[in-house]
């Protein structure tokens, strides 16, 4: 059944080309402590940002969220660990109504002090972005020297089989392309998923250009030569190829962010760390939910703020959109 915005019987949140949007990323900071180099320029993203939702706005936004048909929420940033009080938003939204599932994506930096107490807020999952397991390329891609304190949540990570854990690689021509049998290894004793990443055009500034990008065609050619035994498997919508390599315990996906277009199938909202309400990465427009909540509004006016960006959900932003919606992932969390 098709219905413009909610459908009250069966609290979907339904958009007019009968996508159900059930899910939504929230950015919880724009600040982060790495600069990796397809994504901001070193003087980017200050420290601590001005304007940003304060704890009661986004515990309110995940209220409305979950009581209009959102099902899973994920944290994001910039980096959400640079704020204190992540785990009590994870908590909050895990007892939020209609919320089923609370997650993380995350440089991983700050984890390993925080993971358990993460974990025992409600978080079910993490997605680690890791482009590589060499110290010297991680402050070349990141410009940060920080590899050892990511490596220790990794093995924290991989060690705790409580942890639902993907492993982000985003694959650069010529800069970490020979790491794929290193990360595709991983899975041999983890339950985990690694999933190479293409580059997606989101930096204006930096190396969109400069030839680094890497297709998922060539990607799996790299796979299947490091491979190839690789068994295909059906993977979750976005992770276009997913492989498990015989005898193996996790599995490995492609995602063809930039080659592939996933509007048909996109079921998200974003929200921005100012409280930017944005249906489509695509384009600009956007709802400013920052005036209504210092304006104190109703749970039923941020509903239909809600309601009303999934009914303005463009079909197909990527072919018809009026440019990126911002022109770093930092500003909107990936
Ligand atoms: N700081 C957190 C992290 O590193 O996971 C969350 C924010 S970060 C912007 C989220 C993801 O966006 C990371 O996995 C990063 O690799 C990815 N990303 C940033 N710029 C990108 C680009 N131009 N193309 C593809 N992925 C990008």
């Amino acid at each position: 059944m098709r219905t413009n915005g909610k459908d009250l019987n069966r609290n979907l949140l339904t958009d007019r080309f009968g996508r159900t949007v059930d899910y939504v990323r929230i950015s919880v900071t724009g600040a982060c402590n790495l600069r990796c180099t397809y994504c901001l320029r070193e003087e980017d993203a200050p420290a601590r940002p001005v304007g940003e939702l304060d704890t009661a706005q986004i515990k309110k936004i995940i209220c409305a969220l979950g009581k209009t048909g959102i099902r899973k929420v994920r944290f994001t940033g910039g980096e959400p660990l640079l704020r204190r009080d992540l785990e009590e938003l994870v908590a909050a939204a895990r007892n939020t109504a209609g919320i089923e599932s609370v997650k993380l994506t995350t440089n991983g930096l700050l984890l390993e002090r925080r993971l358990l107490s993460l974990l025992d807020a409600g978080l079910g999952g993490i997605n680690l972005s890791l482009d590589t397991l060499d110290a010297s390329k991680f402050l070349a891609i990141t410009r940060r020297n920080e590899f050892e304190k990511v490596r220790r949540s990794l093995d924290m990570l991989l060690e705790n089989r409580g942890v639902k854990l993907k492993i982000n690689t985003l694959l650069l021509r010529g800069i970490n392309q020979d790491e794929i049998p290193a990360f595709a290894a991983l899975t041999r004793a983890h339950a985990i998923t690694v999933r190479f990443m293409e580059l997606q055009p989101f930096d204006d500034h930096q190396i969109w250009r400069t030839g680094r990008f890497m297709g998922a065609d060539m990607i799996r050619e790299h796979l299947y030569q490091a491979f190839p035994d690789l068994e295909p498997i059906t993977g979750h919508a976005t992770e276009h190829y997913s492989y498990r390599i015989p005898g193996h315990l996790g599995s490995i996906a492609i995602i063809p962010a930039y080659s592939r277009n996933f509007c048909s199938r996109c079921t998200r909202l974003r929200i921005t760390a100012d409280g930017r309400l944005v249906s489509c990465l695509y384009h600009h427009e956007s709802i400013p939910l920052m005036p209504l909540l210092q304006a104190d509004a109703t749970e039923e006016e941020l509903r239909k703020a809600i309601t009303d960006a999934v009914i303005r959900k463009p079909k197909d932003g990527r072919n018809s959109g009026d440019g990126h919606a911002v022109s770093s992932m930092s500003q909107i969390g990936g």
